[in-house]
C-alpha cells in the first residue's frame, strides 16, 4: 500500500486507475495505401511534395553562420532546389562534437529562406522546442535517433506543420510506418518517408541505402517516400549515383547536403556536394526526369 504524509500524518495513497486507460484501441491503418488509394501530397509552403514532381530539399548538414547559410542557399535556388535544409539542433554521436546553434540556426534559416525564397526543413530533437519550430519552420524533421521517440511522435502529431520522418539505422519497414501511424493518429495527416540508409555489415559507405524499400513502401502506404543519399553513403562522390538511382526507383524526391565550403563544414563535410557538383547533379536529374515524364 502506497502511502504519504499529509499534514504530518500517514494517509494511504492508492491511485485510481481508469480502467479505460488499460483496453487497448481498435487499430487503424491511416498510412495503408488499401484505405486510402490516393497518393497524399504534403504541402510545404508552395511546394508540392507526393503530387508527381520529384522534390529537391538540399543544403547544409547544420547551420554555421549568416555567410555559410545564405552562400548555400542560394546555390540550393540557384541549382533547382526546392525546399532548403539546415540542422539547427544536432544529433551528434558525441558530446563534444557541434551541437549546433539552437534558436540562432533558425533565425538564420530564416534569414536564408526569406533571401532565396525557398521554404526551409529542420530537426526537432527536443518537444521543448516544437513551438519555436512551429513558429519558424516551414517543415520539422524527426531525424532517424527519433524514429521511435513515440512522446516526439505524438507531439509532432497534434502539429499542424508537415513532417519529414526519417528512417531509423535499424527500422523495419513495419516500425517506420507504425512510427509514421503515431503522427497520423496525432491529426498530422502531412508526413513524408526518408530512406537514409541502415547499418549493416557493410563498412565502405557510412550506411547501406535501402532503395529497395521504395517500391515496398509505394506499394504499402500512400505517403510521400524520398530519399537521403548523403547520410546513406557518407562520401561525397556517391551522393549523384544514388540520388538518380532515387530518381529511376520512383521516389518522390531526395535530401541532400550541400555545403557552400564542405572542407570546412562543422558536421559531415565529406559528404556534402560542393556547389557545382549540385549544380551539375540537378541537370542530369531533370535530363532523367524528362525521361521518366517526371518534372523537377
Ligand atoms: C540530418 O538529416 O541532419 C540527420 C542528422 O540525418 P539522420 O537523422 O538521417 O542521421
Ligand atoms: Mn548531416
Amino acid at each position: 500500500m502506497l502511502a504519504a504524509k499529509i499534514n504530518g500524518t500517514e494517509q494511504a495513497m492508492t491511485p485510481v486507475i481508469d480502467p479505460e486507460a488499460c483496453k487497448p484501441r481498435a487499430p487503424r491503418k491511416l498510412h495503408a495505401r488499401d484505405q486510402h488509394p490516393e497518393d497524399t501530397v504534403v504541402r510545404v509552403g508552395d511546394v508540392a511534395i507526393g503530387g508527381g514532381a520529384f522534390v529537391v530539399i538540399a543544403g547544409p548538414c547544420s547551420v554555421e553562420s549568416e555567410e555559410q547559410m545564405v552562400e548555400t542557399a542560394q546555390a540550393v535556388r540557384q541549382g533547382g532546389g526546392a525546399i532548403l535544409r539546415g540542422g539547427a539542433y544536432k544529433p551528434r554521436t558525441s558530446p563534444y562534437s557541434f551541437q549546433g546553434l539552437g534558436p540562432n540556426g533558425l533565425t538564420l534559416l530564416g534569414l536564408a529562406g526569406k533571401a532565396t525564397g525557398l521554404p526551409y526543413v529542420t530537426e526537432l530533437m527536443d518537444a521543448d522546442d516544437l513551438p519555436l519550430l512551429e513558429e519558424q519552420a516551414d517543415m520539422i524533421q524527426i531525424g532517424a535517433r527519433n524514429i521511435q521517440n513515440f512522446s516526439l511522435l505524438k507531439k509532432v502529431g497534434h502539429s499542424s506543420k508537415p513532417v519529414l520522418l526519417k528512417r531509423g539505422l535499424m527500422t523495419t519497414v513495419d516500425e517506420l510506418l507504425m512510427s509514421a501511424e503515431y503522427i497520423l493518429d496525432g491529426g498530422n495527416q502531412s508526413v513524408v518517408l526518408c530512406e537514409r540508409g541502415i547499418r549493416t555489415f557493410e563498412t565502405a559507405t557510412r550506411n547501406t541505402l535501402d532503395l529497395s524499400v521504395v517500391p515496398v513502401l509505394k506499394e504499402r502506404t500512400h505517403l510521400p517516400v524520398i530519399v537521403d543519399p548523403s547520410h546513406a553513403v557518407g562520401k561525397r562522390r556517391y551522393v549523384a549515383p544514388m540520388a538518380k538511382a532515387a530518381l529511376a526507383v520512383g521516389a518522390d524526391g531526395i535530401m541532400v547536403e550541400v555545403h557552400c565550403r564542405p572542407e570546412a563544414a562543422l558536421c559531415d563535410g565529406e559528404q556534402s556536394l560542393h556547389p557545382s557538383e549540385f549544380a551539375e547533379l540537378m541537370a542530369q536529374l531533370r535530363g532523367m526526369a524528362a525521361m521518366c515524364g517526371r518534372t523537377i
